[in-house]
């Protein structure tokens, strides 16, 4: 099969795959730009909308990730701007951010013009399902967000940051998200997943009640050719594919030395379109929280081309080094000796760090337990663990010592 042959879709995941072991340039660049249909959807300047699979929802291709806003004008004047999807979760300041979004919905009288996604989850420390957790008991949990919500649905209720697959197919979650959709109270249901997100979008196809998939996907990730495949897969099922983490927690104020040549807009910027040359992504959540990235990450909605700047940004090989995105794949972990939850970690630095959401870092924090936590790596001066990727676990660590240890 020549390129000619392939479809648009089958074009990108296949190259995905053939420049495994090429350079970062491969992807971001060759291979999204050559392909000339992805200009058919576009006409300058208009906000670009794309269907989420078989929930039929329209949606411009960027949307709010809410989590790190706290202030209600951002989403107010989002929606002024033209966001109509606002992504939220139970766990997200403790609820204070569904009760946010939920009070500038009502204050604008908008609920039927938007699509309001909120996330649950009970896992124990592995991600499993918490012990005792039953279907009422996840039910009750969603009632929650709908009463911090002050809505009757949700447009999409997702089960919150899978890492144990098993989790999709317990009986109590099953049983719990189609009742819940029956009800009405949520119209679709969907996963969510940062931590080995093509084996969670294989399993969650299988899985067959989820309509919807937020995964993570940047343009660090341009050799895992595993999750190109699963979400085409998940694609061709039907099955709704939202990006997050797409500016690969991106380190927006100030760059750092490595990034001096680049903007933070270009960074930003290059990173989301990179992320929405992919057709088979409906919309993305960038984590904007002021109005100054609020309109960059929302221009892109309208405008997909690539600067010369941000093809230089993104054809250039430090840049993916200087990012260090963790893509969760634990890899690093038998290179401990004394057994750190470093995955969690570096999460937990990507919070603090790069989106200074210090409530986040800690919750993410208070999931280690004790004997995985920092508190182990006391007696550790020259940290020994090793990423398979470009992770500088040592100084992400020392940076951890200082904040929490
Ligand atoms: S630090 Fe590296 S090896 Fe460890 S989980 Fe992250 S990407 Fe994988
Ligand atoms: S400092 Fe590094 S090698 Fe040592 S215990 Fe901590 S994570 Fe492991």
């Amino acid at each position: 099969m020549n390129n000619q042959d392939l479809t648009r879709r089958k074009f990108l995941s296949t190259s995905a795959a053939g420049i495994a072991t090429a350079g970062l340039a491969s992807l971001p660049l060759k291979n999204v730009l050559a392909d000339d249909s992805l200009k058919t959807e576009e006409k300058k300047g208009e906000i670009i909308y794309r269907t989420l699979g078989k929930t039929g929802i329209k949606l411009p291709i960027v949307s709010m990730g809410v989590m790190n806003a706290e202030n209600p004008g951002v989403v107010e004047e989002s929606y002024k701007l033209g966001v109509r999807h606002f992504d939220t979760a139970a766990y997200y300041q403790s609820g204070a951010n569904e009760e946010m979004v939920g009070k500038v919905i009502k204050k604008l009288v908008v609920r039927d013009k938007v699509t309001i996604a909120t996330k649950i989850f009970t896992p124990d420390m592995y991600g499993a399902l918490k012990p005792g957790v039953t279907k009422k008991i996840i039910i009750d949990q969603f009632d929650g967000c709908l009463k911090r919500l002050q809505m009757d649905y949700v447009d999409i209720l997702y089960l919150h940051n899978v890492k144990d697959n098993t989790i999709m197919f317990n009986d109590d979650v099953q049983d719990a998200f189609t009742t819940i959709k029956k009800s009405g109270k949520a119209r679709h249901i969907g996963m969510s997943t940062h931590t080995y997100m093509a084996k969670g979008i294989n399993e969650a196809v299988k899985a067959k009640i989820f309509e919807v998939i937020l995964t993570a996907i940047n343009f660090t990730l341009y050799d895992y050719t595993e999750l190109f495949e699963a979400m085409t897969k998940a694609s061709d099922a039907e099955i709704g594919l939202i990006a997050m983490k797409t500016q690969a927690g991106g380190p927006r104020i100030p760059n750092p030395e490595s990034l001096k040549d680049y903007s933070t807009e270009t960074v930003a910027k290059a990173s989301l379109k990179w992320a929405m040359k992919f057709d088979y992504i409906t919309t993305s959540i960038p984590g904007f929280d002021n109005y100054e990235h609020m309109r960059q990450d929302f221009s892109v909605a309208s405008d997909l081309e690539f600067t010369e700047n941000e093809k230089k940004f993104l054809n250039d090989n430090s840049v993916k080094l200087s990012f260090g995105f963790c893509r969760q794949c634990e890899k690093c972990l038998a290179s401990c000796p004394k057994g750190v939850e470093i995955p969690t970690l570096m999460r937990t630095h990507m919070y603090a760090r790069q989106y200074s959401n210090f409530q986040m870092a800690r919750a993410t924090y208070n999931e280690i337990p004790y004997y995985k936590s920092l508190d182990v790596c006391g007696n550790c001066d020259n940290c020994v663990a090793k990423c398979s990727n470009s992770v500088n676990i040592p100084k992400k660590i020392s940076d951890l010592k200082m904040m929490y240890a």
